[in-house]
């Protein structure tokens, strides 16, 4: 579904990504693992299109994007759920929803999937004409995913979902990737809590400046002495 091949991405003169390759298989969870500044960020912005790599190629469902704007990445069916959330604002919850199904004109299947969506998150639900600015962090994480998944993507990026958020609802919002996926979305999953995301992960990725130096099954990563020592506390 999406293929990353000899990614380079440079700041100035500074290189955040080297040669990375990798791929998401459709109907996977796919998790890129890494310290802080191990370029993981970068690496989903340039896959949305914010950023444009110095090299390489993606391709997603045969087609090469690292040239293409945006909204078009968007249309074509991967989003993206930002680090920090990004929700807007001094607009409510449902405003921030409708704002994930800008580009839709299906209005009727978007009722049915605001439903969907307060189904999966009742919270939402209950705060639906709450100015989202005053929800808590775990809320505004659902409140991203519910607005990424208004756009009804095949393929849906998350960065850091876990970030900031008490135990508790990290546990959740894993428990509703693992649903988004048994719904048939494709995950490519960033994360440095590296336990939750490679135990719900298919297959891994282990990023370490720029490079990717691990890879395997989430399983196998789990059990692997270097990530154990690296990532999992010994
Ligand atoms: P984190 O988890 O802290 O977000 P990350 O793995 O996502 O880390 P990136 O944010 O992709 O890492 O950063 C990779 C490298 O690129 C880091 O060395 C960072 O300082 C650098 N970098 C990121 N954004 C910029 C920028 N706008 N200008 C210059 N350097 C940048």
């Amino acid at each position: 579904m999406l293929r990353v091949q000899n990614l380079s991405v440079h700041y100035g003169m500074i290189q955040a990504v080297r040669e990375v390759n990798f791929e998401v298989n459709q109907g996977e969870i796919v998790s890129l693992i890494g310290a802080n500044g191990a370029g993981k960020t970068t690496i989903l912005r340039t896959i949305s299109g914010l950023i444009r790599p110095s090299k390489g190629s993606i391709t997603f469902e045969g087609n090469e994007i690292q040239k293409t704007v945006p909204q078009k990445i968007v249309a074509s069916g991967l989003s993206q759920v930002p680090e920090g959330r990004h929700i807007f604002p001094g607009l409510t919850v449902q405003e921030n929803l409708e704002m994930g199904a800008f580009l839709r004109k299906d209005s009727s299947e978007m009722k049915a999937d605001y439903e969907q969506i307060f189904k999966k998150f009742p919270i939402l639900a209950e705060r639906k004409t709450q100015d989202a600015a005053t929800l808590s962090g775990g809320e505004q994480q659902m409140l991203a995913m519910g607005r990424a998944l208004m756009s009804k993507p095949k393929l849906l990026l998350l960065d850091e979902p876990s970030m900031g958020l008490a135990p508790i609802f990290i546990k959740e919002i894993f428990t509703i990737i693992q649903e988004i996926q048994q719904q048939g979305t494709t995950v490519l999953l960033i994360e440095q809590n590296a336990k939750m995301a490679l135990s719900i992960a298919n297959r891994g990725y282990v990023l370490e400046t720029g490079n990717i130096v691990l890879e395997g099954t989430g399983a196998e990563l789990l059990a692997s002495e270097e990530v154990k020592k690296a990532y999992l506390g010994g």
